[in-house]
C-alpha cells in the first residue's frame, strides 16, 4: 500500500466499514465492537497509525466534530464497547462521574474506606481532576515515604505544615537515573553510508539494534547524535550484513 493518503471521507468510510464488520448487534440495540478492548472496556482500535477509541471515533465521524480530549463520550447503555450513536451522549468528566454515581456502577463508590482503611470523611477525601475519591491520609504517608521519613513515623505523625519535616530526618539524595549520555562522534553521513553499504533500510536497523524508528529518523537527519550504544550496537549489525 502506502501512496498518497486517502482523502478525509474516504478514509472515514472505510474505517466505519472496518469497524462495522468487527461488531456485533445485541438484542439490546447495542453495536459492539469484538476486536481488541481496553482494561476500562473501551474498544480500541486504529486511526490513521494511532490509537483510537472506537465509539468516541466514531462519535467525531458521525457529528463532523474533533472532541476536545476533556469532552467524554458517555454511554447511556453502560456497554462501554457499544458505539451505537443513539446510545451515547457528549459529558465532561465530571458529568461522567456523577452519570455513573447515579447508576451505582463506580467499583469504588460503594466503598466507605479506603483499601488501607482509612474512612473517606470530607476532611480525609480529595478527589483527582479525573474525579475519582482519593484518600488523603495514605497520599500523604506515600509522599513522606517517598521523601525519606521510616514508615512508623510517616504513618504515625499528623499532617504537618507544608513542607515542614521534623528535625531527625535527614533530607534523602536524589538517585535519578544518570543524566549524561555519552554521545558517539557517528555524524548523520556516516549513519547513512552505513546502512547504505549494509544495505540495511532505517527501519530495519532501528529495530535490531532496539531504538525506536522516530530516533533513528532523528540521527540519520542530525537533529541529534548518535549514543554510544546504540552506535555500537548499529556498527556491529552493519559489520555482520556486509
Ligand atoms: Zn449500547
Ligand atoms: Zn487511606
Amino acid at each position: 500500500m502506502g501512496g498518497k493518503a486517502l482523502p478525509q471521507a474516504e478514509y472515514d468510510a472505510r474505517w466505519v466499514a472496518r469497524v462495522r464488520a468487527r461488531s456485533e448487534a445485541l438484542p439490546s440495540g447495542c453495536i459492539v465492537w469484538t476486536g481488541f478492548k481496553a482494561h476500562n472496556g473501551y474498544g480500541v482500535t486504529i486511526y490513521r497509525g494511532r490509537h483510537a477509541i472506537v465509539h468516541r471515533k466514531m462519535y467525531e465521524i458521525v457529528h463532523r466534530v474533533t472532541l476536545d480530549r476533556w469532552i467524554y463520550v458517555c454511554h447511556k447503555c453502560d456497554t462501554p464497547a457499544c458505539w451505537n450513536d443513539e446510545h451515547v451522549f457528549l459529558g465532561t468528566p465530571a458529568e461522567n462521574q456523577e452519570d455513573m454515581q447515579r447508576k451505582k456502577r463506580g467499583k469504588y463508590q460503594r466503598a466507605t474506606h479506603c483499601k488501607h482503611g482509612h474512612e473517606f470523611t470530607p476532611e480525609n477525601t480529595s478527589v483527582t481532576r479525573t474525579g475519582f475519591r482519593q484518600c488523603r491520609t495514605c497520599a500523604r504517608i506515600k509522599c513522606r515515604l517517598a521523601n525519606g521519613w521510616p514508615r512508623e513515623l510517616a504513618e504515625s505523625l499528623p499532617p504537618t505544615p507544608k513542607g515542614q519535616r521534623p528535625v531527625n530526618i535527614p533530607i534523602p539524595k536524589k538517585e535519578g537515573r544518570p543524566r549524561i549520555v555519552s554521545r558517539s562522534n557517528l555524524g548523520a553521513n556516516e549513519i547513512r553510508a552505513l546502512l547504505e553499504k549494509a544495505r540495511i533500510s532505517q527501519c530495519a536497523a532501528a529495530r535490531q539494534i532496539g531504538i525506536s524508528e522516530r530516533s533513528m529518523r532523528r540521527y540519520v537527519a542530525g537533529e541529534f547524535q548518535m549514543p554510544q550504544q546504540a552506535a555500537n550496537a548499529l556498527l556491529a549489525v552493519c559489520s555482520q550484513s556486509t
